[in-house]
């Protein structure tokens, strides 16, 4: 089958999607798991082993940094940027949090019902908007790393949300782009992007009505999909339980597909000022394939599986 080269229509990343690559011994990489901690600071009972929590969803418990947790997040004990520094020239500062998503240690996203797995998302959302409204915060990220490939370090569920004195750049890319589109056409890219993926239906993954998941038309990884709500601003909640239900089917699709599979989890945040308006993508990129030299050396990915073969798979 021929190879075809592809634009990612926010980030305008180029990819190859060669679909014979796909036939290659150990064209997906075998899924290696994490080693099992044995006293594990994020599992309930261990409170005082994570700095102490900035936002906990606790039904039943009264007392902060005590068991009765659903989600709880916490200071990253390990921050990539630093405090301090704010309007200093070099300086990488910001905030950095741990999402901890289930109490049980062994639990894994998609296990997840409807209403915890909307109460995370919504939880993902919560420190977007608090990330963005800091002082000194230009932009926010929300991230997950499941699995060693996809650079987890401990195997109890956890995301992590980053604000930012700077703007990162895929998401300049993105937002050159998202306003580029606005600018000629007086429309919005992902409504765009939407609606072109319904017209033909085979890059649809599932329609949940106020969400849907699709797999984008250049996808820099197999399988890759896109969860986007139909309406713009931070979601309400009808709105998160439909992304929740897309979550839960793309990654129940991937553990179909490849048992244990390693992804990430990306939903970025817009300066704050546009915040309200902001039409949110929430990006799955499983890692079944490396990140090999023509990647690092040239900005190219390789992907083997084409996206509406994806979608087949993936909302089977
Ligand atoms: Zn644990
Ligand atoms: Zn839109």
């Amino acid at each position: 089958m021929r190879s075809r080269l592809a634009r990612d229509p926010l980030t305008g990343a180029l990819v190859i999607i060669a679909p014979d690559r796909a036939g290659r011994p150990g064209a997906f990489s075998a899924q290696s798991p994490l080693p099992d901690a044995v006293e594990c600071p994020f599992c309930p009972g261990r409170e005082h082993e994570t700095p102490p929590e900035s936002l906990a969803v606790r039904p039943d418990s009264p007392g902060a940094d005590t068991p009765g947790w659903q989600v709880r997040v916490v200071p990253n004990r390990y921050p990539a940027v630093s405090a301090s520094g704010y309007g200093m020239p070099g300086a990488a500062a910001g905030i950095h949090e741990v999402i901890i998503e289930t109490p049980a240690h062994h639990e894994r996203l998609h296990e997840l019902d409807l209403k915890r797995l909307a109460g995370v998302l919504a939880v993902y959302h919560d420190r977007l908007e608090h990330l963005l409204g800091q002082p000194g915060i230009r932009r926010a990220i929300i991230f997950k790393n499941s699995g060693a490939q996809a650079g987890a370090s401990l195997s109890h569920e956890h995301a992590q949300a980053i604000g930012l004195n700077f703007v990162p750049p895929e998401l300049a890319r993105e937002e050159r782009r998202r306003a580029a589109h606005a600018r000629r056409s007086g429309r919005c890219l992902l409504c765009d992007l939407l609606a072109k993926a319904i017209s033909t239906r085979r890059r649809v993954v599932v329609d949940m009505g106020k969400a849907v998941a699709i797999c984008p038309p250049a996808p820099r990884f197999a399988h890759e999909t896109w969860i986007i709500p139909r309406d713009h601003g931070p979601p309400a909640s009808d709105i998160l339980e439909a992304m929740a239900a897309c979550l839960r089917k793309v990654l129940g699709g991937l553990e179909s597909v490849s048992p244990g599979c390693a992804f990430n989890l990306v939903l970025a945040g817009p300066e704050r000022a546009m915040s309200a308006g902001h039409h949110h993508l929430l990006k799955v990129l499983p890692r079944l394939t490396g990140i090999a030299g023509l990647e690092w050396g040239g900005g190219l990915f390789v992907n083997p599986v084409p996206p509406a073969a994806s979608a087949r798979l993936l909302g089977r």
